[in-house]
């Protein structure tokens, strides 16, 4: 055994566990499948611009420990999040707040806005919410629903609003103030420099082999570790034996425009049916980009098959409880850990893949 711990994927979770085993005196291998670091949160320099290759990150928590653990690494902007929504020819203002209430019904005060909601959703008589539809209904009423969220819902998870959790929704802040912070955390913003430098940072001294797939790697050096701490997909390590999980996938249209402002924000939502991507991302706005070029990211979400990049989960009771059951494998596989988004088949935020990795290695170097 050559290591302590082989780690399988180089994103951030495995990526904060190895530099904590590091820190510990453990020998580490980190390996990744593709071919660099940093797994989702990984940007690529176009044009002196951070492009956010798997999708947009910007990072939010209210948990100061994580904040200040995050911080270590890098320092970070006082970019905050404020999405706009394209629906039709309608220009709103998100998340659900006073801007977006004002313009759909031209009305100034909360008092105006909680009246027109209530209406609608006494029409309703939704009683208990059971899926994402009746919780989005029974929260913001009818026309909030009809033009902001069942058709970015249904093009984003590829499945009618009834039939999703409503979990996914209840992320969303929906507020009587003026106020387009998308998220409610106490700190916010992107790492100056780029996601990559901070996972860089992490895994300076730890040896990684990225172009490594753990599966082809562990047929070739079965015993290279006593430990292995794996973040791909769940499913696929137990060779998909229970029937598979289901992903989202995205595909990503890249383009640089020679414009140097192409849409005056990060995020632009496109809420309605008939638009076949979910949102264009133009990556300098979260860095207050000045460059003389512009590169922006079409989203377009696709059901995940064999072979393409799994990168939701779809937490709905049926895959949860097929989950449940190779948890339980899991629990009896000697030696591994399973952890992240993919391991734990859980729809986590950045900062709650870091908090669920350090209670990994407190768990295990205690
Ligand atoms: P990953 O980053 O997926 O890392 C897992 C790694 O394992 C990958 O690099 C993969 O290549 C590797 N791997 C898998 N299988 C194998 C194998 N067999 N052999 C070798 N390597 C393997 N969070 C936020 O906080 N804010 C946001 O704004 C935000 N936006 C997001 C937008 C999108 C489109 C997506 C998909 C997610 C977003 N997230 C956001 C969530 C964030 O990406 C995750 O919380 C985080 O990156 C998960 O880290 P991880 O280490 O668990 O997984
Ligand atoms: N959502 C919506 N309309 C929007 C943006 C989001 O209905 O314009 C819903 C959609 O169901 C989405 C969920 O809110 O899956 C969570 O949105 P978030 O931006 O957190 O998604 P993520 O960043 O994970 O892609």
């Amino acid at each position: 055994m050559k290591y302590d711990y082989l780690i399988v994927g180089a994103g951030l979770f495995g990526s904060v566990f190895a530099y904590e085993a590091h820190k510990r005196g453990k020998s580490c291998l980190v390996i990744d499948k593709r071919d660099h670091i940093a797994g989702n949160v990984y940007c690529e320099e176009i044009e002196g611009i951070n492009v956010h290759k798997y999708g947009a990150h910007i990072f939010h928590t209210s948990n100061k420990k994580i904040w200040e653990y995050i911080n270590q690494f890098a320092e970070f902007n006082n970019y905050i999040n404020s999405p706009i929504a394209v629906y039709k020819d309608e220009l709103y203002n998100l998340p659900f707040n006073m801007n977006t209430f004002s313009k759909m019904w031209g009305i100034k005060t909360p008092q105006e806005a909680k009246a027109i909601i209530a209406k609608q959703i006494e029409e309703l008589h939704i009683t208990e919410p059971r899926n994402l539809e009746e919780q989005a209904l029974s929260l913001a009423g009818t026309d909030v629903y009809e033009k902001l969220i069942k058709g970015y819902t249904e093009k984003q998870w590829g499945r009618p609003c009834s039939e999703l959790p409503s979990f996914i929704i209840k992320r969303l802040p929906f507020r009587f103030t003026y106020n387009n912070n998308y998220f409610n955390d106490r700190y916010q913003g992107i790492p100056i420099g780029g996601y990559t430098k901070i996972v860089g940072k992490m895994l300076d001294g730890i040896e990684v082999k990225t172009g490594t797939d753990y599966f082809q790697f562990k047929k070739d050096k079965p015993d290279i570790a006593r430990k292995i701490v794996f973040t791909g997909m769940i499913d696929e390590y137990f060779g998909y034996r229970l029937g598979a999980l289901e992903y989202r996938s995205v595909r990503f249209e890249t383009e640089v425009l020679d414009t140097d402002n192409y849409q005056g924000n990060a995020v632009v939502n496109y809420t309605d049916r008939e638009i076949p991507y979910t949102r264009i991302i133009e990556h300098k706005h979260f860095e207050f980009g000045t460059q003389e070029k512009t590169v922006i990211s079409r989203e377009y979400s696709s059901e995940w098959k064999v072979g393409m990049e799994p990168y939701y989960p779809v937490n709905n009771e049926q895959n949860n409880q097929l989950f449940e059951k190779y948890r339980e494998l899991a629990e009896k596989e000697n030696n591994v850990i399973f952890g992240g988004r993919l391991g734990n088949y859980k729809y986590y935020d950045m900062d709650k893949v870091i908090e669920s990795a350090l209670e990994t290695v407190d768990r295990e170097f205690r």
